[in-house]
């Protein structure tokens, strides 16, 4: 098939700093939406990626999946969008849509998902390359639609960290007076608390980082706990519905067990990977306690953020780079010094 050759940013080995590359672009097809990237943000997820912390990186990558961009082009069969459209593509861009997790619209688990970057493009026979790059083409019915009155940079980080957070708030079915609590503030973080505020929930931030207490407040969460501190862990215990845990790396989850109520659920959805220090079963089966995972959202559930974004008038609070800044952002990523994420301009690209 026909190929378009772009600029992108990538690496190509865990070792080596992102760099400029050319990738190739499939040209569309009958149900394909080309789309010129003006925005992406920075996910944690890109860095793991890069570096390979979860051994499944093939080379050379281009990461970036919260895509914000214009369509310039549409395919013979494409009903959803016309040119000029302003569009947004997350961390899917197809899937097997005949299994029953696609039926239901968890498209994120069907044992088939493709992901923006570092799956399988079938029209191509090779890697797909995501949105740290000029354009991309994605077939409709993975396109999401950008409510105009938003900001078209702040939106970019609600298609991987808003969902993530999104879909465990749904899932939990957290409304008017839900007891949340966020574990970390960065990207995840900071989208988690603004969701939960906005459903009405009384929300608690987890940190690690005294500094970052007036942000947390500011960001929607009603008390801000530093995790390190005994006596303010005390002073919640047996006390949250929903714990969201965005916490990258391996970490205690025992000491936030006990903050939960009976029934009450904590929800990993930043560290892959066998925990360290282990679980002890004994809060969990004391007070029916759960630990459970969740994986970004299906494309209607993110849909349905956008709308409710737009209604809501939220988006992320960012720092927009250029695209040659990519690595200095990530090692600031290293330290926790997000606020709350990096969101690339990709008309530096272009130039
Ligand atoms: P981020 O912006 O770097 O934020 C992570 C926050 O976690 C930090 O700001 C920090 O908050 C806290 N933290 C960092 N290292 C820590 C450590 N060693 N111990 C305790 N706390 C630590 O990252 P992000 O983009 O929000 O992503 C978070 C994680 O979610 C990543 O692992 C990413 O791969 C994953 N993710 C998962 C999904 C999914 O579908 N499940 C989707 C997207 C991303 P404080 O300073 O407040 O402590
Ligand atoms: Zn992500
Ligand atoms: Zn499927």
């Amino acid at each position: 098939m026909s190929t378009k050759t772009i600029k992108a940013y990538g690496t190509k080995s865990a070792e080596s700093d992102l760099e400029q590359l050319n990738i190739n672009r499939r040209s569309v097809t009958a149900k394909d939406v080309e789309i010129d990237i003006l925005f992406c943000g920075v996910c944690h997820s890109d860095l793991h990626f890069a570096r390979n912390d979860w051994g499944m990186t093939q080379y050379p990558v281009v990461p970036g999946h919260e895509i914000v961009g214009k369509v310039t082009q549409v395919g013979t069969g494409v009903s959803k969008y016309k040119v000029g459209d302003l569009v947004a593509v997350g961390c899917l861009v197809d899937s097997c849509r005949s299994c029953n997790n696609c039926k239901d619209d968890l498209e994120q688990y069907c044992p088939q998902w493709v992901g923006t970057y570092g799956g399988y493009d079938k029209h191509l026979n090779s890697p797909t390359h995501g949105g740290y790059s000029e354009a991309i083409v994605v077939d409709e019915d993975f396109v999401l639609r950008v409510p105009e009155n938003l900001d078209q940079a702040g939106i970019a980080p609600v298609l991987c960290a808003g969902i993530t957070t999104w879909s465990p708030l749904r899932q939990w079915k957290v409304g008017k007076g839900s007891k949340v609590a966020v574990v970390g503030l960065g990207g995840l973080g900071h989208m988690a608390l603004k969701l939960a505020n906005a459903l009405g929930a009384d929300v608690t931030l987890f940190s690690r980082s005294p500094n970052k207490v007036q942000d947390g407040l500011d960001l929607g969460a009603h008390q801000v706990i530093i995790s390190t501190d005994e006596a303010q862990m005390e002073g919640v215990m047996n006390h949250f519905d929903l714990i969201i845990d965005t916490v990258p790396y391996a970490h205690d989850l025992n000491p936030y067990i006990g903050t939960l109520a009976t029934n009450g659920t904590l929800v990993v959805v930043g560290y892959l990977g066998p925990l360290d220090p282990m679980l002890v079963t004994v809060p969990m089966i004391m007070g029916r306690r759960s630990v459970a995972g969740s994986l970004i959202g299906g494309i209607a559930e993110t849909q349905e953020l956008l709308d409710f974004c737009g209604k809501h008038n939220i988006t992320s609070d960012i720092e927009i780079i250029k695209m040659q800044d990519i690595n200095l952002a990530y090692e600031r990523m290293l330290k926790s010094d997000v606020h709350y994420r990096f969101v690339i301009d990709m008309k530096s690209l272009k130039k």
